[in-house]
């Protein structure tokens, strides 16, 4: 039995059991927090004591929903011709970084994105992937870069029609195959991904429905409604929204991730209430492809988590940056520490299946440590201002019980290797976008 002992903490865990305790101490054994609390007497302990300095830490933090096939995209040249509007611009930008991904760009992309979740502090990442030239293994391609990380990870292919039925059946399979491999492996959580209701016929609907039949319990990851256009396809098929036409081919459940639904109606809502359906918004993402803001009654009828859509892998600044989009529109203001610290932890556990997301007896020791040293006074009144605008990045992130970064620098990473050759595969994939 492994027994780490971390003293000299202060912590800060918004909506858990311990918001926010000083001089604290938290003992580890085997991947698992045991104690939490002041006090802990260590006469007779045989194991490993640290002595922390004083840092903060926060339970690892988790992204509800991104991409890191887009990882390579920071610096891309401007699409040829200038995009009109939502759906223009997933032609002329997102659809050809997918189609030129192959198996040397996905890898760079993967090892770079994940490598800027650990520096940041994001410990589970809910992903959504699309690499529509290389499908067959592209899973678990994610999952085993993933587990070099320590990092939990939800994968699904966002299967869809946009390139041919071959394609979807072969996305569809990939997801089918995962799901079974992955069913019961404790930090992997395999979705069924769908791209969008636009891009799916009924067809592909009906078989992705007779597919989830027969596989062990998981949702659909999919986004829906993120611009009026998903709505009106679905109108256009004869279904009055695209949550009802989902629910008409069974694909509603309660492990069901809905990602973005800024064009939802209140019977939209009421339905996916109806099922437990999870909803995720992702603020900067809508802010970029100006779509909209999610009305501030969805969010507080819904309770959704936070997402990054693949904009960035720091969760404390999406909060920070949600909370001034909002704030720039006249609409009423959210907590977005509260979609970021109680929602997101309630979806992970949910489609995790364990305690992730918070520091307390009998959750995986995932925790972020950070050497702020604070200009004003911080307690227990005042912390949500001080990680909105005050904190930075990590000095520490350690996951299942061991350190994944120590004083700013990875263990057992090669971050130097990483960087030089995700800026090399960016430039191949630049190329080939602009042949296609
Ligand atoms: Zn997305």
């Amino acid at each position: 039995m492994d027994q780490l002992l971390l003293h000299n903490l202060n912590i800060i865990d918004p909506f858990g059991e311990r918001e926010f305790l000083e001089h604290a101490s938290i003992l580890i054994e085997d991947e698992v927090i045991k104690f939490v609390g002041r006090g802990y007497s260590h006469v007779d302990f045989e194991g490993h004591i640290l002595d922390m300095k004083g840092k903060i830490v926060l339970p690892g933090i988790i992204n509800a929903h991104t991409h890191l096939y887009s990882t390579l995209a920071m610096g891309m040249h401007p699409p040829r011709k200038s995009p009109k509007n939502f759906v223009e611009h997933l032609q002329e930008v997102w659809w050809k970084l997918d189609r030129a991904l192959d198996k040397e760009s996905v890898l760079a992309s993967f090892e770079a994105g994940l490598m800027d979740c650990i520096q940041n502090g994001t410990t589970t990442i809910i992903d959504h992937h699309a690499s529509p030239n290389l499908v067959d293994g592209s899973l678990d391609l994610l999952v085993n870069t993933a587990g070099s990380f320590g990092v939990n990870i939800s994968v699904c292919f966002e299967s869809s029609d946009r390139n041919g039925e071959a394609n979807f059946m072969d996305e569809l399979s990939e997801n089918i195959r995962t799901i079974k491999k992955y069913a019961s492996n404790p930090y992997v959580s395999p979705r069924m991904g769908l791209h969008a209701s636009f891009t799916l016929s009924d067809e592909s609907l009906e078989k992705v429905s007779k597919a989830l039949q027969g596989l062990p319990e998981c949702g659909i990851h999919i986004h829906v409604a993120e611009d009026l256009a998903d709505e009106k396809d679905a109108q256009g098929r004869g279904y009055r929204s695209v949550i009802q036409r989902l629910e008409k081919f069974n694909l509603l459940s309660n492990q069901s991730l809905i990602i973005h639904g800024i064009f939802m109606t209140r019977e939209d809502r009421h339905l996916l209430l109806k099922h437990g359906c999870k909803l995720v918004h992702n603020p900067t993402s809508n802010a970029n492809n100006q779509v909209g803001v999610l009305e501030t009654e969805i969010i507080e009828s819904m309770g959704p988590g936070l997402g990054t859509d693949g904009m960035q892998n720091n969760m404390l600044k999406e909060a920070k940056e949600g909370t001034l989009v909002r704030a720039a529109t006249d609409s009423p203001s959210v907590n977005y520490l509260e979609l970021l610290f109680q929602n997101n932890p309630d979806i992970a556990v949910k489609i995790f299946g364990k305690l992730i997301g918070h520091i307390e007896e009998e959750a995986q020791a995932d925790l972020v440590f950070y050497d702020y040293d604070p200009r004003t006074e911080l307690n227990t009144d005042n912390f949500s201002s001080h990680l909105l605008f005050g904190f930075g990045k990590p000095s520490d992130v350690m996951t299942r019980g061991i350190f994944r970064l120590r004083n700013h620098q990875l263990v057992d990473m090669d971050e130097a290797r990483i960087r030089e050759n995700s800026r090399k595969q960016s430039k191949r994939l630049w190329s080939a976008m602009k042949a296609l």
